[in-house]
Parts: structure tokens; C-alpha cells; sequence
């Protein structure tokens, strides 16, 4: 992502840009819910998701170049090396669709991505507004993968019926322990950056987009969640 001149931060094109369609990065373990949050957060604010887990399995379904590169480590319950998912998201960041704001599921997740991303969003003039971090307790992060195994399992069927590869046992054990040890230097980046809100994910998924929300109304100014009446 080197290269490209660096954008000016008071360049005008930032300065017009609605707090109400931010740039937004959900982060959270396998089984948090942070793609279900992530696809409120877009509904709510009306800006796309761009999940790299869904894109992946994309390209894997689609046998695509990509595809059958990552296929395996994707099945593995490892993460895709940086410097292969760094050039697809740059890629994939350049729809004019995601110019006005987005959501981003499931990137970063290094912080070698976290810095690479600051560089790309420097290159196209924007900046990450906020970064989303849902905490939940590993205990209950493999009960809902467990939950979630056992509502896509119908006896004799693969991968193909819309079970996950990666949701088996002990690859969402390794994919939780991947996701503990490399997003703690992630998380470390975004807090001296001044933008990282921590989000108690434990309960139910309202009460989760709740907070999400206020967090986001609070970064950016836009319009606040009313709370609960009476
Ligand atoms: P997810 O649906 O976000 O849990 O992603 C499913 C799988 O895709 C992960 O276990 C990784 O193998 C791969 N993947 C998705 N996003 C990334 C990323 N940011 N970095 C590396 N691998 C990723």
C-alpha cells in the first residue's frame, strides 16, 4: 500500500464528509457476533458491510485465483497471511460504493492489517472513525459456535449445506486462540489512536447494538439511539 501521495488532512473532500455515514471496523473473536452487529450497524447507518470472511469463502466457492490460495488455511482455522488479504481488501476498498462510509467485519485482524489500512485510508482520503471491539467471554464465544454448529448440522451433509468448515470444534478452539494472541497489539494501536470503543457483547444481541450504537453516536455526533422509554 506504499506509493500513492499522501492526502492532506484538511483536504476538503474529508472536511464534507456526514458524520452520520462514518468508517467503521467491528473487531471480536470467532462466535462474538460481530458479524451480526456489523450488519445492524450497516442497516442502521445505511452503509455497506464489507466482510472478509464472507468475501473469502466467496472466492473459495468460487474457485477463483484467490480462492484456491486461501482455501485451506481457511479450513484450517489460521488466518491468511497479511500480505494476501492486505491486497484483496485494498482492492476491494476501492468500490465507489464504499466511498461514503462503511463497515468493516472481520479486518483487521493483525496489526500489521491495522497499519496497512491506515496507509490505504490515507491514500484515499478518509480515516477510520471508529473501531468497534465486542468483548465476550471464551466460554461463551464456544457455546453460541457450538449453538451455531448444531443449527447448520443435518446428518450426511458438508460443508456445501451451509455448515462452516471452520466452525468444527477444535478449529474454532484454534481460531480463538489466533484471535486472542494477534488482536491484543491490534487493540493496543487503535487505543493510542484515541478510537477504539470497547463493547460488552456478552448479552443479548439488542442490548449489543444498543451500545454499538451510542459508541458510534458519540465518536462521530451523529444521532443518538433514544433510550428505552418508561
Ligand atoms: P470470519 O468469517 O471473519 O471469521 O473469517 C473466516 C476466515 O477467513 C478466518 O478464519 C480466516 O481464515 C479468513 N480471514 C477473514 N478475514 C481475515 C483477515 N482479516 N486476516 C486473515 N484471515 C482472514
Amino acid at each position: 500500500m506504499e506509493g500513492a501521495p499522501r492526502a492532506h488532512e484538511s483536504s476538503p473532500d474529508r472536511a464534507r464528509k456526514t458524520p452520520s455515514q462514518p468508517y467503521l471496523a467491528v473487531l471480536g473473536a470467532p462466535g462474538s457476533g460481530k458479524s451480526t452487529q456489523a450488519r445492524i450497524l450497516s442497516e442502521q447507518l445505511q452503509i455497506p458491510r464489507l466482510s472478509t470472511g464472507d468475501r473469502l469463502r466467496a472466492e473459495v466457492a468460487g474457485r477463483s485465483e484467490l480462492g484456491r490460495r486461501v482455501e485451506e488455511t481457511i479450513a484450517r482455522g489460521e488466518l491468511v497471511p497479511d500480505e494476501v488479504i492486505v491486497a484483496a481488501v485494498r482492492h476491494w476498498l476501492r468500490a465507489p460504493d464504499l466511498e461514503g462510509g462503511f463497515v468493516l467485519d472481520g479486518f483487521p485482524r493483525t496489526l500489521g492489517q491495522a497499519v496497512a489500512l491506515d496507509r490505504e485510508m490515507e491514500n484515499l482520503n478518509r480515516s477510520l472513525d471508529l473501531v468497534l471491539h465486542l468483548r465476550v467471554p471464551t466460554d461463551e464465544v464456544l457455546r453460541r459456535l457450538a449453538v451455531r454448529r448444531a443449527e447448520h448440522q443435518t446428518p450426511g451433509e458438508g460443508s456445501a449445506s451451509g455448515r462452516r468448515v471452520d466452525d468444527l470444534p477444535e478449529v474454532a478452539r484454534r481460531r480463538i486462540e489466533a484471535y486472542l494472541q494477534d488482536s491484543a497489539p491490534l487493540l493496543d494501536h487503535y487505543r493510542a489512536r484515541g478510537i477504539l470503543a470497547e463493547i460488552d457483547g456478552a448479552g443479548p444481541v439488542e442490548e449489543t447494538s444498543e451500545r454499538m450504537m451510542a459508541a458510534v453516536a458519540g465518536a462521530t455526533g451523529g444521532p443518538r439511539t433514544p433510550p428505552p422509554c418508561c
